[in-house]
């Protein structure tokens, strides 16, 4: 890995993928200078001061940065959440960062579970290597439902200061109870200095509780009832996106199982919906999503890697992963799928869930993604690396999310915009970043193949440039 400083690069005999048109342009240059576009021409027509870079990039393709609108930076792709002596938070963070970038993502938008501002200056200063990261702060979650520490922590207040401090996710959520503290805890994520605001669509994080023999079945496995009845008040929900609007940042709402909560979060005023649901979107959903420029971010592969993953024991043993997942954090998600597996063979919490995959594959998400395309919704891919739960998707994986849009019939052009130029609409950086033009921050991948012709070469990453310097580099870039 090189970190070098140069003022000025020159990128030459460029094939581009701009993002903006559906081609390559052949034969181009791009100029950088202190970190930002300066020229994109034809080649031949720029004049080369002395003392420049210049890279020769005969036969490569160049895009821009990708794009990552969902990742848990401090996550490893394994429930390491409430394993804090694993490993250094900032040794897992610094890796987390270098795979990021190797893999040709310059921008991320980060998910709650720890304060991240301390490394975030970091990675801005250039002393960690790592993509420009826009962060969510704490969730906001109401007692006992998704992110409620109240979940993972004892209820007592005492015990759970300390526990909190131990553990470290002190940041991981903010529960509320009525609109007044919604409102207040998301000026208290303002003040914290996030960017935009986590929570939750409407619903039971168990929905199927209101079949009263599973309820009773989800009582027994030691859940309490709280837990069980959990669920974001729509009109919570719309106070959060009030004051949001307020504070200028954006509102993303993870989605809870099925599609009403989607629809209920997108009447609510949200921003975008994270993640999949099991079942499909109504069409009132979906137009009412393109007028008011709501994204969908459905972290499609997650779902589909982790039913991949407990059906084939051996695959979580592969190479690969065992590099992007080093020990002991491989052994922990190899202690957990196992336990997910037993748990799914005798028909525990995880069975409904593990048993709604194959209709998402073959079915609601198809459809779903269709009809999307169809209405013009717009969509940011993310790919939900480092979670655990249902993902185990170790970082640098998001290639494998475009992968998934094209199977199911979106066009190669349509699933690059959703790593590049839609993921900047949504993260608001659309004017910076997600386009090559002039003017714009100097984030440039370079692919050794086209990915127009085949989605896949997304990983044929060679050269990765974030604001004009080089944070990696598989070619000899000369000087
Ligand atoms: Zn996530």
């Amino acid at each position: 890995m090189k970190n070098k400083k140069s003022e000025q690069i020159i990128l030459k005999d460029v094939d581009l993928i701009d993002g903006e048109k559906n081609r390559i342009q052949k034969d181009m240059m791009i100029g950088i200078k202190d970190g930002v576009i300066e020229n994109v021409e034809r080649s031949g027509e720029l004049e080369i001061p002395k003392e420049t870079e210049v890279i020769s990039l005969s036969g490569r393709i160049v895009i821009s940065g990708m794009i990552d609108s969902h990742v848990h930076l401090f996550q490893s792709g394994v429930d390491d959440f409430m394993k804090p002596y694993a490993e250094r938070l900032k040794t897992k963070f610094k890796r987390n960062c270098s795979i990021t970038i190797e893999s040709g993502v310059t921008t991320v938008r980060n998910m709650p579970g720890y304060d991240i501002s301390k490394y975030r200056k970091k990675v801005k200063q250039g002393e960690i290597p790592g993509p420009r990261i826009i962060d969510s702060g704490p969730a906001i979650s109401v007692p006992y439902s998704y992110f409620s520490k109240l979940s993972y922590m004892p209820f007592n207040a005492v015990l759970r200061f300390f526990m909190e401090r131990i553990y470290r996710i002190k940041d991981l959520s903010i529960d509320v109870k009525n609109e007044k503290e919604a409102r207040e805890a998301v000026k208290k994520i303002e003040k914290k200095g996030a960017d935009f605001i986590k929570t939750i669509t409407p619903g039971s994080n168990y929905p199927y509780a209101e079949e009263e023999s599973y309820k009773q079945n989800l009582l027994e496995m030691g859940l309490k009832e709280e837990q069980i009845e959990a669920s974001m008040d729509p009109e919570i929900l719309k106070a959060i996106t009030e004051q949001a609007r307020k504070e200028d940042m954006k509102v993303a709402c993870h989605n809870i199982y099925g599609p009403e909560g989607f629809s209920l979060a997108v009447e609510a005023g949200a921003d975008s919906i994270e993640h999949s649901p099991i079942g499909l979107i109504d069409e009132e959903t979906l137009e009412l999503m393109v007028k008011n420029e709501v994204f969908w971010v459905p972290t499609i592969y997650a779902f589909y890697n982790w039913k991949n993953l407990i059906d084939n024991p051996d695959k979580y043993d592969s190479k690969e992963i065992k590099e992007l997942i080093p020990e002991p954090l491989h052994s922990f998600g190899k202690k957990s799928l196992e336990k997910i597996r037993e748990d799914i063979e005798q028909g525990g919490l995880w069975s409904k869930f593990y048993d709604e995959i194959d209709s998402m594959k073959e079915e609601y998400f198809p459809k779903n993604l269709e009809r999307a395309m169809e209405k013009g919704v717009k969509i940011a891919a993310g790919v939900d690396c480092g979670a655990g739960g249902a993902g185990y998707v170790p970082h640098g994986q998001l290639y494998k999310e475009l992968e998934v849009y094209v199977d199911n019939g979106m066009d190669e052009f349509s699933a690059i915009q959703t790593a590049t130029k839609n993921a900047a609409e949504l993260l608001g950086l659309d004017e910076k970043v997600g386009t090559i033009e002039k003017g714009k921050i100097g984030d440039l991948v370079v692919l050794g193949s086209d990915p127009l012709d085949d989605i896949s070469n997304m990983k044929d990453v060679e050269l990765v440039i974030k604001e004009g310097k080089i944070l990696y580099s598989e070619i000899d870039v000369g000087g």
